[in-house]
């Protein structure tokens, strides 16, 4: 990671690796970030990451060539699988429950040399927007703690802007990284599908999942992607095609870049001050030679309840597997049949009951046909809309540009029904439901809370997306804090 970039005093500065990590570990008390304060990490084993801190210093002392993490201290959202710490999922269900093995994103990022530090809260098996609802109690944003941090990977999002590690692991599959990136005012990357491996990342929805990265900059988000993506012989859907070397677009201009801003995601109900800073965004890559057409992308408003069928019916079946015989918790019942229903409605919370409860139903023969198909065909829709306007024969655009979520943190409490909690999701489950990638990049502040701005990109296209976040970045310079 390049040193002036970067806000915090954890990188290659410090003497060693050893320092960096115990300084993770003062961090985390400064700001109180366990449950008596504002609940991000809920795992964490000083010894063991000092530990494994002192063998990378001992390995670079040796002489050893070290990885381009060497030494980073890193936070794991707590559905990837750790060997050392907890995999819970923030669920009862999983409670001290140890995977025997580890995610194939954290075995990359140790042999780049960082050392993963501790598992950060979430929303219940990743399903939410504001990490209320995990198990373990909800998590607050460090820029104001009476406001939610978003979700689900609301803890990595949370450890980042806290000033507790410059990278983290989050996972996607409707937004869970870019919306708490907006939120807390940092960076988070959700690649395209097939471009990381999910060997490890406990499953939510099988066609949408994809590991993501936080980090203070878009140059700690691109490194931390270049060394996670690629094929993975564990994870059949993960592509075999090269990673390109992200960080080498640090230095191109958007000159000549095609930005698409699609009306449907500037609706005339769009927050005004969310609407300026977009704006604001969009001049800045104007001035750098970027040029921005007005662009449609019809089925946007379909977005949502597709979503909110997909979703629900691949979870339904994943979370099958929690059956009080294979993993942690176990409640005894009448017979085999009462130890399921009681293992599973003691350890599941509300809203993963309603999502499994939801996902069998438009899974079920005589409904089969009128959602589960019906939601299939639109997501087609929904991505042919995407390929039409990154067509060269067609609008040609290289990137879009949309907010990231519609209002900036909102504060606990506010989204007691479900469906206010879904709508969040509006900008961003779209790239989801489409396979391609997408960043939220800190574009200022509205009323004193961090707004992100969206780039998302074919296909593949990253060098493409990491191009113009590095040119926002850099034309927003200090503003994108203000
Ligand atoms: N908020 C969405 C949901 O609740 C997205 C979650 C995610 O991306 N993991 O399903």
């Amino acid at each position: 990671m390049s040193g002036n970039r970067t806000a915090e005093p954890t990188g290659p500065a410090l003497a060693s690796a050893a320092d960096a990590v115990t300084r993770s570990f003062e961090r985390m008390a400064e700001v109180r970030a366990g449950a008596d304060g504002l609940n991000i990490i809920l795992w964490s084993d000083r010894e063991w990451a000092v530990a494994a801190a002192r063998d990378v210093d001992v390995r670079r002392a040796a002489g050893e060539e070290l990885g381009p993490l060497a030494g980073i201290p890193f936070a794991v959202k707590d559905n990837i699988a750790t060997l050392h710490l907890p995999t819970t999922c923030g669920s009862r269900i999983l409670e001290g429950y140890v995977s025997p093995y580890e995610a194939t994103v954290v075995s990359r990022l140790r042999e780049a040399g960082a050392v993963p530090i501790a598992k950060t809260n979430m929303d219940e098996f990743a399903m939410g927007s504001s990490t209320e609802y995990s198990a373990y109690g909800p998590a607050r944003n460090p820029v104001d703690p009476s406001r939610v941090p978003g979700g689900s990977s609301g803890g990595s999002a949370a450890a980042v802007a806290a000033g507790i590690v410059r990278v983290a692991l989050g996972s996607e599959t409707g937004g869970s990284v870019r919306q708490p990136a907006a939120y807390c005012g940092v960076v988070g990357v959700k690649p395209t599908y097939g471009r990381v491996s999910r060997y490890g990342l406990v499953a939510f929805a099988s066609s949408l999942d994809q590991v993501g990265v936080f980090g203070s900059t878009v140059d700690d988000a691109a490194l931390a992607m270049e060394v996670i993506a690629g094929h993975d012989p564990l994870d059949s859907t993960s592509a075999p095609r090269p990673v390109p070397r992200y960080r080498d677009e640090a230095a191109a201009d958007v000159r000549g870049m095609v930005i698409g801003k699609p009306k449907e995601y500037f609706p005339d109900s769009l927050d005004r001050g969310i609407a300026a800073l977009c704006d604001r965004a969009l001049e800045a890559l104007a001035r750098q030679g970027a040029e921005v057409r007005e662009i449609s992308l019809k089925h946007t408003p379909l977005a949502i309840p597709v979503y909110y069928i997909v979703a629900p019916a691949e979870a339904s079946s994943n979370l099958a597997r929690f059956d009080g015989v294979r993993y942690g918790l176990r409640v005894s019942g009448d017979g085999l049949r009462g130890m399921y229903e009681a293992t599973r409605s003691r350890g599941f919370g509300p809203e993963v009951t309603r999502r499994i409860l939801l996902g069998t139903y438009v899974l079920s023969a005589g409904y089969y046909d009128a959602y589960y198909k019906k939601a299939q065909e639109v997501r087609t829709l929904i991505a042919a809309d995407f390929r039409q306007v990154f067509d060269a024969g067609h609008s040609h655009v290289d990137v879009i540009f949309t907010p990231t979520a519609p209002t900036p943190a909102f504060e606990l409490g506010a989204k007691a029904d479900p469906y206010e909690m879904y709508l969040n999701d509006i900008f961003t489950a779209t790239a989801n439901l489409a396979g391609i990638p997408a960043i939220s990049v800190p574009i200022g502040r509205l009323r004193g809370l961090p707004v992100g701005g969206q780039l998302m990109a074919s296909h593949f296209e990253e060098p493409q997306m990491f191009r113009a976040a590095y040119a926002l970045e850099r034309a927003l310079g200090g503003e994108a804090q203000r």
